[in-house]
C-alpha cells in the first residue's frame, strides 16, 4: 500500500483505519444519485461538530503537511477573495477558511467547517482573477450546499471518528487523487474513487450557486466556464493523467454548455484584476526552480514585455533577487511597484525584508512601521516589525507591540509564540510559559498547553496575580481535557 504522506501521519493512520472499517460496508450505488436529504441525515453532523472536525484537520495540516503554505500574504489575500465571495452567497454570515497548498497541479478542495485548499498550481494557472474566483466561488458553494455532510451522511456513518476518517479520506482523494488511488489496491481503486468524488449533481449545483455568487460579486461569471475548459483541453494532452481537479470535480461537456448558456444571457463587462492578484502570482512563480532561475525567468518575462502588470514582474524580479540574495539589484526593482499610487503592502513587506537582509535593521523597521499606519490589516507587516524589533532587541517596545496586536488578533498563535519568545529573552519565566500555553491551545494541542501552564506555575518568577491567573487557566484546561475525554468513550 502506498500513500503519499499528504497531510502527515495521521491521515495515513485515519485512511488505513478507514480503509479496514468504512468502505468495506460502502454502498456501491453510491455517486450517480442524490442521496437521500432528509432532515434527520443532516442532524447527525451538527455545525459544531462539522466545525470541530474542520479544525482538527486543519490544525493538523497547519503543523504537520508541509506542503501547507505558511505565507500570510498569500494567505491573506486568498482569505480577502474569499470573503468578497461568501458575502455575495446564500450565507454571506458564514464562517470560512481560505488557505494554499503548494503543488503545481490544479486543484481546490472543501472541508467540513468552511475551510477551503487552493493549490498554488490553480493561481498560477488563473489567466485572470475572475477565474480563480470561479473556483472558489464553486468550492464555497460545495460548503453552503453542505455537500460534504450530505455525502457522508449518506454513508450511514455513525461514529464521530469514522467521519472524521471519512473527511480525511474525502479530502486526500480532492487534494490528490493519487493519494488514495495508490491507498486502494486494485480493482476497488476506480470504485472507491467514484464514490468519493461528489456526485454530478453536486458538481451540477456548485456550478450554478457559483455561478450567482461570481455574478454577486462583481466578478467575471465568464471566467468560470473558460478556466474549465482550458482544464479540458489540457487534459486532453495529459491523457490518462488529466488534471486531479478534473478527476475530483468531473467537468464535462454538459456542464460547461450549461454555463455558456447562462453567460450567453449575461452582459459583457471587463473587469480589471486587483494588483494584489497580480502581486501573489508574480511572488509564487518567484519562489519556483533556484534563486537564479527565477531571476532569469522574471528577466525574460521583462525583456520580452509578456505581462498583464509591470508592476508585478517588477515585484517577481525583486523577490527573486532577494532569493538569490542580491539586496541593492532587488530595492532598485521594486522602487517602480512601491511608486504605485494605490501602494502595496506586500512590495512595503519586502522593501522591509530586504533592509533586514542587508543588516540595516533600523531602516527595516521604519519601513514596517510606516507602512503598518497605511496597511493595519496586513499581518504580513506584522510579522516583519515584531521580528525586526526582536532582532534589534527592543523588547519593551515589542512587548508593547504585541500586546496592542493581541487585542485585535486574540486568535493567532503566532503572536504567541513572539511573545513567549520576548519573554524569554527578558527572563520572564511564568510569562513565557504562559504565552507558550496559549499558542499551543490555538493550535488544538491541549496536553502541550497543560504542560506549560504547569511549568508557569513552577517558575516561582510571578507575583500573586499571575500565579492566580495560570491556576485558573490550568483549572480550567483540565476541566476541557476532562470532558473531552468523556465525549471520545
Ligand atoms: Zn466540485
Amino acid at each position: 500500500m502506498i500513500l503519499r504522506p499528504l497531510f502527515g501521519v495521521p491521515v495515513r493512520k485515519a485512511l488505513s483505519l478507514l480503509l479496514c472499517t468504512t468502505l468495506a460496508t460502502m454502498s456501491p450505488a453510491f455517486g450517480d444519485s442524490l442521496p437521500d436529504l432528509g432532515e434527520s441525515a443532516r442532524a447527525d453532523l451538527s455545525p459544531q461538530l462539522e466545525k470541530k472536525i474542520g479544525e482538527s484537520i486543519m490544525n493538523d495540516i497547519r503543523l504537520h503537511e508541509p506542503s501547507y503554505v505558511d505565507d500570510p500574504e498569500i494567505n491573506e489575500y486568498l482569505n480577502r477573495l474569499g470573503s468578497r465571495l461568501v458575502a455575495a452567497s446564500t450565507s454571506p454570515g458564514a464562517d470560512f477558511h481560505f488557505f494554499a497548498i503548494r503543488d503545481s497541479q490544479v486543484n481546490a478542495f472543501a472541508m467540513f467547517g468552511g475551510f477551503i485548499g487552493i493549490n498554488t498550481g490553480t493561481i498560477l494557472t488563473s489567466q485572470s482573477e475572475s477565474e480563480l474566483a470561479g473556483v472558489v466561488g464553486h468550492e464555497i458553494s460545495h460548503v453552503t450546499q453542505s455537500h460534504l455532510a450530505r455525502q457522508i451522511s449518506a454513508q450511514k456513518q455513525q461514529s464521530v471518528l469514522g467521519m472524521i476518517a471519512m473527511a480525511i479520506a474525502l479530502l486526500a482523494v480532492r487534494s490528490n487523487s493519487q493519494a488514495a488511488g495508490g491507498a486502494i489496491a486494485g480493482s476497488e481503486a476506480a470504485m472507491i474513487q467514484s464514490q468519493l468524488a461528489f456526485s454530478r449533481d453536486f458538481e451540477r449545483e456548485a456550478d450554478r450557486v457559483g455561478y450567482d455568487i461570481l455574478e454577486r460579486a462583481g466578478f467575471d461569471p465568464r471566467g468560470m466556464s473558460e478556466f474549465f475548459e482550458r482544464l479540458q483541453r489540457s487534459s486532453r494532452v495529459y491523457e490518462n493523467n488529466a488534471p486531479v481537479y478534473m478527476r475530483s470535480h468531473p467537468i464535462t461537456v454538459e456542464r460547461i454548455s450549461d454555463m455558456q448558456n447562462r453567460q450567453a444571457r449575461a452582459p459583457y463587462k471587463q473587469i480589471r484584476d486587483s494588483l494584489d492578484f497580480q502581486l501573489v502570482r508574480a511572488k509564487l512563480r518567484a519562489q519556483l526552480g533556484s534563486p537564479k532561475e527565477a531571476v532569469s525567468d522574471f528577466e525574460t518575462l521583462l525583456r520580452e514585455r509578456k505581462f498583464a502588470s509591470e508592476a508585478a514582474v517588477r515585484y517577481g524580479l525583486a523577490y527573486s533577487l532577494y532569493r538569490a540574495k542580491k539586496y541593492a539589484q532587488a530595492e532598485q526593482e521594486l522602487e517602480m511597484v512601491r511608486r504605485q499610487k494605490s501602494g502595496s503592502a506586500m512590495a512595503e513587506s519586502l522593501a522591509g525584508e530586504l533592509k533586514a537582509s542587508a543588516g540595516d535593521l533600523s531602516a527595516a523597521a521604519t519601513i514596517f512601521r510606516d507602512a503598518l499606519q497605511r496597511f493595519p490589516l496586513s499581518r504580513a507587516l506584522a510579522y516583519g516589525y515584531a521580528d525586526t524589533l526582536f532582532s534589534l532587541r527592543s523588547y519593551d517596545k515589542l512587548q508593547a507591540f504585541l500586546d496592542e496586536q493581541l487585542q485585535s488578533y486574540t486568535t493567532d498563535p503566532k503572536l504567541y509564540s513572539l511573545q513567549a519568545k520576548t519573554h524569554a529573552m527578558q527572563g520572564r519565566k511564568l510569562q513565557q510559559h504562559r504565552a507558550l500555553a496559549e499558542m499551543y491551545i490555538l493550535q488544538g494541542r491541549l496536553v502541550q498547553a497543560i504542560e506549560q501552564l504547569q511549568f508557569a506555575q513552577r517558575a516561582g518568577d510571578g507575583n500573586f496575580y499571575e500565579q492566580s491567573v495560570v491556576d485558573a487557566r490550568l483549572r480550567e484546561l483540565k476541566k476541557q481535557q476532562a470532558e473531552e475525554l468523556k465525549q471520545k468513550k
